[in-house]
């Protein structure tokens, strides 16, 4: 007989599945002990395992390990992030929601949310330490994502009109536009997206001036040598330049 295509345990009657409801979607199959761990994770998985993969089922039990201390699941973790972003109401796209542990890198932490429309679907504008997405997830069209690294946004911009407002992203040569975005919202994300740009180019900065500095020392190191700098005036404008560090 075969054996499990998980944990490699030699399949006997005692251990499969019955009725076949431990066969894969390439008719490969699970232990029942493997079932019943699917089972725990996502019982509605395990009731249709036929349609998964075996990349799919290891995933899920992944998915599972990777659970923090508290025993909560990645999306867990990203609501709490949201509830706290939005004083405790999740008024927001659930179903762009539901979509964001695939979406996000397993240590993005989402720092401001807003709600509006962009091309026409309504979904969900996140903001995060890496950058910016637009998550739209319709019922027809499936779900469209679309990502701003905040390394490519030139300049992001607020309008408001009576009740609504918009965010205008500026990436290289192109607009994005968020349309139909509470106007308070609207200001508010824009502003803080602001900010955050701006603290980084800064750091930018800091780390741009600093090989500037050493190409200085090499230059004074120059000058040093051939005697065009005293080793006391050498030294005092080392100290100068390392002061600047
Ligand atoms: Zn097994």
């Amino acid at each position: 007989m075969a054996n499990c295509i998980l944990c490699s345990t030699e399949l006997k009657f005692m251990n499969t599945p019955t009725f076949g409801s431990g066969k894969l979607n390439d008719s490969s199959i699970v232990c029942t002990s493997c079932f019943k761990k699917i089972n725990n994770v996502n019982p509605k998985v395990a009731f249709k395992l036929k349609n998964y993969s075996l990349n799919d089922i290891q995933n899920l039990l992944n998915e599972k390990i990777s659970k923090n201390e508290y025993g909560n699941s990645r999306l867990d973790e990203i609501k709490e992030q949201i509830l706290k972003l939005t004083n405790g109401s999740i008024y927001l796209g659930k179903r762009e929601i539901n979509e964001l542990p695939e979406i996000l890198a397993r240590t993005e932490v989402i720092d401001n949310i807003a709600q509006g429309t962009y091309n026409n679907g309504q979904g969900i504008l996140i903001s995060t330490n890496r950058r910016l997405i637009f998550i739209d997830k319709g019922i027809l069209y499936g779900l469209k994502v679309e990502d701003f690294p905040l390394d490519k946004i030139t300049s992001i911009q607020y309008e408001t009109g009576l009740l609504l407002g918009g965010i205008k992203i500026y990436t290289s040569g192109n607009i994005a536009k968020i349309e139909n975005v509470e106007k308070s919202i609207a200001r508010s994300f824009a502003e803080f997206v602001r900010d955050k740009l701006s603290q980084d180019k800064e750091v930018g900065k800091n780390i741009i001036s600093e090989p500037n500095i050493l190409d200085q020392l090499e230059k004074l190191a120059k000058l040093r040598e051939n005697a065009i700098l005293s080793e006391d005036e050498f030294n005092e404008q080392k100290k100068k330049l390392l002061e600047k560090l």
